[in-house]
């Protein structure tokens, strides 16, 4: 990699030599061997001059995930992701059908077989009929629908209302949540564990396979929820969301983007690769400037596959571990146990060096900010004046952001300042084999920074 110093004007009869450096961020990363000119500015690929980020995630806001893995992050400082059902949280829209009357769908399922004009608004009735027994006449047709099965889905349900019409199932109109019906959360409870460092995000109101949800139930699923954290959480936690069952359906993915600015499954971008849970590709073999790949510890998942999902990442400079973790001791699909969880967080924690454990949002917000800051740097002789600009909205992109720049050999103490303020004096000068460069965050990078130095 090498960069493009355009020599603006050279004073070099007087003492003043200047460099403008418009650098194309997706270039350039802190581990760039390219001759480290004095100026010469890059963003590190990870918070910190990490090798690698891992975001702890949690789904569908079992209680365990909070009781029990949650102090055991907290006791090593780590901060995680819960993607919650809002429904299940006292206070907030538990979820239900929108629509026609239940009783006049069922009725006419009695003369219209399931077809494609019919078959989202009776997939999405049956899921809120009350019984598990229908939910899992919903959750397979969603399997069904979603793996091309189409008219196996439509018999399905034809099979669901000859049974509502025969009261074999009875439309009860309870709610029953997916897999841990007895499992609750207040707000309160979650705003203590926002306060902690970690992220609340939405897994919808109530687990729904969405892509067999029609229009309306669809985007109520996707924008209740997010209205019922912004009210009690507050704007910052409705920025993740993951559609259930990790689906990757095209008109799912369309609506859930204009409600959510971060998808965990899926954000294209051409600067990423995504490697999903079932996905076999090795993410040392990508190509792209970052990957996320994410990994799913269920139970009979080994630590020692586990921890080798953390030496992957170590082994390269690209790779972004996404965890998806569901049940936590006796609670949820797939649960690990405490002494697991324990064992596994410590590996992390031991590495934490070398990696930047963040939210999912965080990385997320990194990445982006990393890919759209244009940085300029001109230098004079006892300066370095950094012009950074990004045209993302900084109340949102808001992560700290850290920067390596190299320093005339002569420097020892090395400020940074922004208008006019000082922000870190003296700091740490380090040396790679380009000579000498020191690294700092920017908690607000957009602007005018100068580093200076004395001789
Ligand atoms: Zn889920």
């Amino acid at each position: 990699m090498t960069l493009l110093p355009k020599l603006l004007s050279d004073f070099s009869g007087s003492i003043k030599l200047m460099f403008l450096f418009v650098l194309s961020m997706n270039l350039f990363s802190c581990d760039s061997n390219s001759a480290g000119q004095t100026g010469q500015t890059t963003i590190c690929k990870w918070q910190g001059n990490k090798k690698a980020a891992v975001s702890i995630t949690y789904d569908d806001g079992i209680k365990t995930q909070f009781t029990v893995a949650r102090p055991i992050m907290n006791k090593l400082g780590l901060k995680g992701t819960f993607f919650i059902l809002t429904g299940k949280v006292e206070g907030a829209a538990k979820g239900g059908f929108i629509g026609r009357p239940a009783q006049d769908i069922i009725n006419e399922t009695a003369s219209i077989s399931t077809n494609e004009v019919n078959f989202f608004e009776r997939a999405s009735l049956i899921g809120f009929t009350g019984t598990s027994e229908a939910l899992d006449y919903h959750s397979n047709a969603g399997v069904l629908y979603e793996t091309g099965k189409i008219l196996e889905a439509y018999q399905l349900m034809d099979e669901a209302y000859g049974k509502l019409r025969n009261g074999t199932l009875k439309n009860t109109d309870e709610l029953v949540y997916h897999n841990n019906p007895e499992d609750t959360v207040s707000w309160n409870d979650l705003r203590t564990y926002a306060a902690e460092g970690h992220e609340i995000a939405s897994h919808t109101i109530t687990h729904p396979r969405l892509a067999v949800m029609d229009s309306v139930n669809l985007l109520y699923e996707l924008e209740q929820s997010r209205l019922d954290i912004e009210k009690n959480m507050g704007a910052k936690y409705t920025f993740s969301v993951e559609c259930p069952y990790g689906t990757e359906n095209e008109r799912v993915m369309r609506f859930a983007h204009k409600i959510y600015p971060a998808l965990r499954n899926r954000m294209p971008a051409d600067y990423l690769e995504e490697l999903n849970r079932s996905s076999k590709l090795d993410p040392g073999n990508s190509q792209k400037e970052y990957v996320q790949w994410q990994r799913g510890p269920l139970t009979n998942v080994s630590l020692d596959v586990m921890n080798s999902w953390i030496d992957t990442c170590l082994d390269h400079d690209n790779i972004w571990l996404v965890l998806v973790f569901h049940g936590v001791d006796d609670l949820g699909w797939e649960p690990k146990t405490a002494e697991e969880l324990e064992a596994y967080f410590n590996y992390i924690k031991d590495r934490e060096e070398n990696l930047w454990v963040a939210s999912f949002a965080d990385v997320t917000k990194y990445i982006r900010q990393r890919q759209n800051l244009e940085v300029s740097a001109h230098i004079d002789s006892n300066e370095i004046v950094l012009q950074l600009k990004s045209d993302l909205d900084p109340v949102v992109y808001n992560v700290p952001v850290t920067f390596k720049t190299y320093i005339p050999r002569d420097w020892n103490m090395v400020t940074l300042t922004q208008r006019g303020k000082e922000i870190v004096t003296n700091l740490k000068v380090n040396n790679d084999v380009s000579g000498p460069y020191v690294l700092y965050d920017l908690v607000e990078p957009s602007g005018e920074f100068v580093l200076s130095g004395s001789r």
